[in-house]
């Protein structure tokens, strides 16, 4: 067998090719069943202000838990939610979790003002997402100013009337609406006008390389024009050190999150630094 990769490499590639599309066509089916068996969980990462390190709001983020394989990162299996139609059923079960949580945070008293959560363009595909929002939000009691959706902007490469149509509805029942891993897409500006964005994220590519790459230190600062011309918050995520911090603040960028600050927190973690109420980063004698 160990010849004939070396001799005939195409065999080892067919072989290969072979294995991949079955390992996708397993965790389809497994990803079916994942939702009823109770597979998902959402994981919450801070973001803050990064003057006072205080707590502004979390990113809801989606984690699949197989029972054989382990923790399955969205950045797997999300494309393939996606193209298997099961991504709205996910998505949805993503928007209501993350308002669930909320909402138990604010009954016990806790201060979270609003979750974000990220959203596929697949799920605009039905052309009523923003009802299946107002019913999440009717039915958990979330206020729609409670709820950020994030959407990445690789999704406005191309003109579409309903989701330009969608997002404008969602815009004016009040949700919150966030342009993600901003400077990776390749957006018109022409079209990006148009949309209602309350807050754009710059990607956290340039936001970790802030001080050594000179290139990224000026999309971020053409991000942050775009932002001002398109009335919207600006948020940076992947910052990784407190160099990058003080950077941004210098830069007169005030938001962020990354793994500076925290990870990912399980909901029960998540729910702990809330009642802290501290600042973050914690130190070291704050987690013991
Ligand atoms: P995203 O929305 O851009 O989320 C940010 C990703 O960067 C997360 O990865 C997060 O864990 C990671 N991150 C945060 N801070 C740092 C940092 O300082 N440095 C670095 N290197 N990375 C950092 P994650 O959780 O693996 O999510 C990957 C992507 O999967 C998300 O990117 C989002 O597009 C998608 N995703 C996650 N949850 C959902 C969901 O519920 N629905 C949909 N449609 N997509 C989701
Ligand atoms: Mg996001
Ligand atoms: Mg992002
Ligand atoms: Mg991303």
């Amino acid at each position: 067998r160990h010849r004939a990769e070396s001799t005939l490499p195409w065999i080892a590639y067919t072989d290969r090719l072979e294995q991949q599309t079955r390992a996708r066509i397993d965790l389809t089916r497994e990803l079916r069943t994942a939702l009823q068996d109770n597979q998902f969980e959402l994981h919450f990462q801070p973001k803050l202000d990064l003057a006072s390190g205080y707590l502004v709001s979390a990113e809801a983020l989606l984690r699949w838990n197989h029972p054989e394989r382990g923790l399955i990162s969205p950045g797997v299996f999300i494309p393939i939610a996606e193209q298997s139609q099961l991504i709205g059923p996910i998505g949805e079960w993503a928007i209501r979790r993350a308002c669930e949580h909320l909402r138990a945070w604010q009954d016990e008293g806790l201060d979270l003002v609003r979750v974000a959560v990220n959203v596929s363009l697949v799920q605009f595909r039905t052309g009523h997402f923003p009802d299946s929002v107002r019913r999440i939000l009717e039915e958990s009691g979330t206020a729609p100013e409670q709820l950020s959706l994030e959407i990445t902007e690789s999704v406005f490469a191309q003109e579409s009337a309903s989701l330009l149509r969608q997002m404008r509805e969602l815009r004016d029942m009040n949700v919150r609406l966030s342009l993600d891993d901003f400077g990776t897409g390749y957006s018109s500006l022409l079209y990006l006008q148009q949309y209602p964005f309350d807050e754009i994220k710059i990607d956290q590519g340039f936001v970790t390389h802030l001080m050594s790459d000179r290139f990224s230190r000026n999309i971020v600062e053409a991000v942050k024009m775009l932002a001002h011309a398109l009335d919207a918050e600006i948020m940076a995520e992947g910052i990784e050190s407190d160099s990058v911090r003080r950077e941004l603040l210098m830069m007169g960028i005030h938001f962020g999150q990354g793994f500076y600050y925290s990870y990912p927190l399980e909901a029960e973690d998540f729910r702990w630094l809330l009642e802290r109420g501290s600042r973050l980063p914690l130190t070291a004698d704050e987690i013991d």
